[in-house]
């Protein structure tokens, strides 16, 4: 099998992090016990309950909206809430204060709900004279992701859409590149892994294709 490996052997034998297994391997994970996740997000929720698991005291999620407006399933929300973590609905974080060099707490404003914003939900405005502090040894920025800029610079000749995103065609992944195929978040934006994998299995059937004119079963 000399460089020819199944899917499942080549994960056993990549080098990934495998964090769970420390000591075994040495890939970081911090623990706090003091977790303050910023966002209102699944990756917010996912990310605090992962960090009370870690071991943390106290989780408590900062979120600037109300539970309504929360764009988390509400089914993760009431999930966090029941395994303990906090949530800290109309909160605005303002800053993070640090002491000797390692971040010590957010300075947070209270908000209220005013009128609708673009978006259709009510937009949160400051109270003014709310302030207060977080304590935190830990912050989660969980406040969505984006296309890696640097994409434009590394492969100019790749059609990107206006959001930074790959332009690739929705079922064979084909890019502007005739020799560049693209799935998945970056493509879509924030999805799924199922949808990652689908578009991973047509664009190999794709590559497959253009490189030897076979037809290959998806
Ligand atoms: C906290 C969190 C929780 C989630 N929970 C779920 C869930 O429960 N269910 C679900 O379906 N989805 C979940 N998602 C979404 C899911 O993780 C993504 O939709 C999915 O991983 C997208 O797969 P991808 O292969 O497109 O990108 P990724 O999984 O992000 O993989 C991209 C890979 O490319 C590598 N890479 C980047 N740049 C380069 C480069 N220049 N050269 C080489 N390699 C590079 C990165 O290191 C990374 O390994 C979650 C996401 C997050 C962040």
């Amino acid at each position: 099998m000399n460089g020819v490996f199944s899917a499942n052997e080549y994960l056993t034998r990549s080098n990934l992090m495998k964090a769970y297994l420390f000591p075994e391997y040495d890939t970081p994970i911090k623990h706090g016990s003091k977790v303050a996740v910023v966002g209102g997000g699944n990756v917010a929720l996912d990310s605090a309950r992962t960090a009370l698991r870690l071991g943390a005291d106290e989780v408590s999620i900062v979120y600037r909206r109300s539970r309504e407006e929360m764009p988390a399933r509400a089914e993760e929300v009431a999930h966090a809430l029941e395994e303990g973590v906090t949530i800290k609905f109309l909160t605005l974080p303002v800053r993070l204060l640090g002491k000797d060099g390692w971040v010590a707490g957010m300075e947070c404003l209270e908000m209220e709900l005013g009128e609708p914003d673009e978006s259709g939900r009510r937009r949160p405005v400051p109270i003014k004279g709310s302030e207060f502090e977080l304590d935190a040894d830990l912050v989660v920025m969980a406040i969505g992701t984006r296309a890696n800029p640097l994409l434009a610079a590394t492969l100019p000749g790749l059609q990107r859409d206006k959001r930074g995103y790959i332009d690739a065609d929705p079922v064979t992944g084909q890019t502007s590149i005739r020799e560049v195929f693209a799935g998945g978040d970056i493509v879509t934006g924030s999805a799924t892994v199922i949808e990652a994998m689908g578009a991973g299995k047509r664009s190999a059937a794709a590559i497959h294709r253009l490189l030897t004119g076979e037809q290959a079963p998806i």
